[in-house]
């Protein structure tokens, strides 16, 4: 028989830790506070995409991405069969595109330690890019083409987690306002808003960007930040684009249905997700340089979520030195949805003692304190 365990948090980290969980025999509930996929994980743009977000070094925070990337064609078949419900997973590959010689340099170099990884990443010039996407900018003199990034339609695949856990027997307890932990040192006591009252032998705390409430309660630093990230999508552009496009500026993600989604801004504004017209304009005013008819369209869609950043850019995934059977899985920033399978398979080992999948040194819960 498995343990109970409580999951504080329905995002796509919460969700993907439960079905795991779940799959390997514990009783999970999830407690959230508001909906499923209510916040960051429902906003994002989709992209599985570490060659393009890690440039500098291959660093253990590189390896979780990249050995998430590689669960995902396994994890998304079996989040739609144990959910009945399909979501889009495009492997479109992406291009890393560069306006200047001195940027070919820093293309060479993270060819040079990526390489060592296993991707067929590729220097591809103006002229060989023009045959992969043959609107792109004339300004963009070169590009890293990644053949094996992907994307996956988020809300989907959050609304597939969810569903996928009901299925399973997860209990999902949603707009709970708000929930606090009230016992953490032996057994697990959670309270609701209402006054219920939730017990388990192990918590895993999967709180996005609020993880920081709970510093007082666990007396320890957790300097887990809302970054604002605002967003817009094109549509009716079936065929126009077929790879991810990454700048220095700004991305665009081509969907399945037609849409492009160019995201996304980095502001720092609170807990607020309202879309200026200033954070639009800085993607609207850029992506021109990348596919020029877009100079002409209005996005039909705007929208913004908090990603939860970290001091130091890199996820807390562990359990409590104080504390084992409290385990942390939150601050996953810009990646979260691409680290969703490989934080539910580490929580999942941490819970049942099992080696770790990939080295977790670097994303202990305590290194701030
Ligand atoms: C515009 C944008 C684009 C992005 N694009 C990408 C991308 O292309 N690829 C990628 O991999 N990632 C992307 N991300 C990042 C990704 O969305 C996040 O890293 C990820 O969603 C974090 O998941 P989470 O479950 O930790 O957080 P959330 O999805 O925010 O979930 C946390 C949940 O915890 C709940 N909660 C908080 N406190 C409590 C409490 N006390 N009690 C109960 N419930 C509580 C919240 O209500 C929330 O539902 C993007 C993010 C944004 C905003």
């Amino acid at each position: 028989m498995g343990e109970r365990i409580i999951v504080l948090g329905g995002g796509v980290i919460g969700l993907a830790s439960a079905l795991e969980l779940n799959n390997r025999g514990h009783q999970v509930t999830v407690l959230e506070k508001s909906k499923c996929g209510g916040q960051a994980s429902g906003a994002a743009a989709g992209m599985l995409a570490p060659f393009s977000e890690i440039g500098e070094d291959p660093d253990d925070f590189f390896q979780l991405c990249l050995a998430s990337l590689r669960l995902y064609p396994t994890w998304q078949k079996e989040v739609k069969r144990l959910s009945n419900r399909g979501f889009e997973y495009i492997n479109s590959g992406s291009l890393h595109a560069v306006y200047h010689e001195a940027d070919l340099l820093a293309l060479e170099t993270r060819q040079s330690w990526q390489k060592d990884w296993g991707t067929e990443a590729n220097i591809l010039t103006a002229g060989e890019l023009k045959q992969k996407e043959p609107e792109l900018s004339d300004n963009i003199i070169a590009a890293m083409h990644y053949p094996e990034e992907s994307h996956v339609f988020a809300p989907d695949y959050v609304r597939a987690l969810e569903e996928a856990c009901r299925n399973q027997g997860v209990t999902i307890c949603d707009e709970l306002e708000h929930v606090s932990v009230l016992e953490w040192r032996g057994d697990i006591k959670l309270q609701s808003m209402d006054g219920r009252i939730f017990t388990s032998e192990k918590l895993v705390i999967c709180s996005g960007a609020w993880a920081q409430e709970l510093e007082e309660t666990f007396s320890l630093r957790i300097p887990v930040y809302p970054i604002r990230g605002q967003i817009c999508a094109y549509d009716n552009l079936q065929g126009r684009v077929n790879h991810i496009v990454y700048t220095s500026q700004g991305y665009l993600v081509p969907k399945g249905n037609g849409t492009i989604v160019n995201g996304a801004s980095e502001d720092i504004a609170g807990f607020a997700t309202d879309v200026t017209e200033k954070g639009i304009l800085r993607l609207t005013n850029w992506n021109y340089q990348i596919f020029p008819f877009l100079k002409e369209m209005k996005p039909f869609h705007r929208w913004a979520g908090l990603r939860p950043a970290t001091q130091d850019g890199y996820p807390l995934i562990g359990s409590l030195e104080e504390a084992p059977h409290v385990i942390m899985a939150t601050g996953h920033y810009r990646n979260g949805i691409l680290l969703s399978p490989v934080t539910a398979v580490s929580v999942a080992n941490i819970v049942d003692g099992l080696a770790e999948h990939v080295p977790l040194n670097l994303f202990k819960p305590e290194r701030f304190s």
